[in-house]
């Protein structure tokens, strides 16, 4: 502390505005320059070092200078000789704010970095998706939106642990507690019965998302099906609501009018380290031997629903022989037809259910 504070901190305001170091002396000034001769003559870009010159001074970049026949100076066709070391010093000193400083970012970056830094930036925006609304921000401040402006229901969830969410249209936001991540779950009224869902990661930037998702429903005694979504794609909603549907669900079960109910697990990987990651690999087993233990402790007497997710098939006999004819009939025509693709590598249940879509 004491070596920093020997004067290393001295700035003098003003035209002549000093900042002493350790033995540097650094001037500031804000200046206002054409920022065009920060850039290549050859591709428009900002020049980073290193920075090549001809003879006759005439500025190059590094990669246009590759591409230089004979590396001769496209203006004068002098050979291009030396890097110009001026030039270098002027481009790195020369910082400028983030385009997002509106949004919160605080940062000062080299005028050559900007656009690295702005296609990373956390405080880059997302933007609401709602038609006519046009509110952006970062991803705090557009849940506050959802939910104050737009009355979107919330729901906070933990990774790996199913929650449930009535199927109605419209749209669900879903908030991760560990990390705060934004979901947005959308459910759209297609085609009576039928909803189809679809689920983004609210992201500024695009990235390889490593969030997936499994949703399990019944839609009648005897019925579940399982759907999963392999990779929760991430957008900035700049392209407004998301209509990739997954999965397409009924609004109601069947003969009863109660609303069906979904339940959602999101996992992702990376959030409690390698060592805690109860299933990476192997979803579809995994999935529903934690199921089972959830249903044990918590909810329900349908048990016996949710065990369909191994084998279904075998066990809708044992389970109500009134229904299965007739119903497994309907089911196939009405419901599955999108769902199997996905799921070819499941278990039987699948094939089961999906024999006559396949064929
Ligand atoms: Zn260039
Ligand atoms: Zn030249
Ligand atoms: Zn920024
Ligand atoms: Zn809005």
């Amino acid at each position: 502390m004491e070596g920093v504070s020997k004067g290393s901190k001295l700035v003098k305001e003003g035209g002549d505005g000093r900042q002493e170091g350790e033995g540097i002396v650094v001037k500031k000034q804000n200046v206002a320059m054409g920022m065009d001769v920060l850039d290549c003559p050859g591709c428009s870009t900002p020049l980073r070092p290193p920075i090549f010159q001809c003879s006759m001074g005439h500025l190059v970049c590094s990669s246009c200078r590759d591409k230089l026949p004979k590396k001769a100076c496209s203006v004068c066709s002098w050979a291009i000789l030396n890097r110009c070391h001026g030039m270098e010093r002027v481009v790195d000193s020369i910082v400028v704010p983030c385009t997002y400083a509106d949004h919160g970012c605080a940062e000062m970056i080299p005028y050559h970095q900007k656009r690295e830094h702005e296609e990373a930036c956390p405080r880059a925006p997302c933007f609401c998706p709602e038609k006519g609304c046009g509110f952006a921000g970062t991803t705090e401040a557009l849940l506050d939106h959802f939910v104050g402006t737009h009355d979107w229901p919330m729901t906070r969830f933990q990774y790996y642990m199913p929650f449930d969410i009535q199927v109605k249209a419209g749209v669900h936001v879903l908030r991760g507690s560990k990390d705060g991540h934004l979901f947005l779950l959308r459910m759209v009224w297609l085609d009576s019965p039928l909803h189809g869902v679809s689920l983004v990661r609210v992201e500024p930037h695009a990235f390889e998302s490593k969030s997936w998702c499994s949703v399990g429903f019944s839609w009648f005694k005897g019925h579940y099906q399982i759907s999963m979504l392999d990779v929760i794609r991430s957008t900035s909603l700049s392209d407004g609501l998301p209509t990739d549907y997954f999965l397409t669900v009924p609004e109601a079960c069947r003969g009863g009018g109660a609303r069906v109910v979904m339940r959602v697990t999101i996992d992702t990987k990376g959030v409690y380290g390698d060592e805690d990651e109860p299933e990476e690999d192997n979803e579809d087993e995994s999935y529903s031997e934690e199921d089972d233990d959830d249903n044990d402790s918590d909810d329900d007497e349908e048990d016996g629903d949710d065990d369909y997710d191994e084998e279904e098939g075998e066990e809708e006999g044992d389970n109500d022989n009134e229904d299965e004819e007739e119903e497994e009939g309907e089911d196939d025509d009405e419901d599955e037809d999108e769902e199997e693709g996905d799921d070819d590598d499941d278990e039987e249940s699948w094939e089961k259910v999906s024999n006559d879509n396949d064929d």
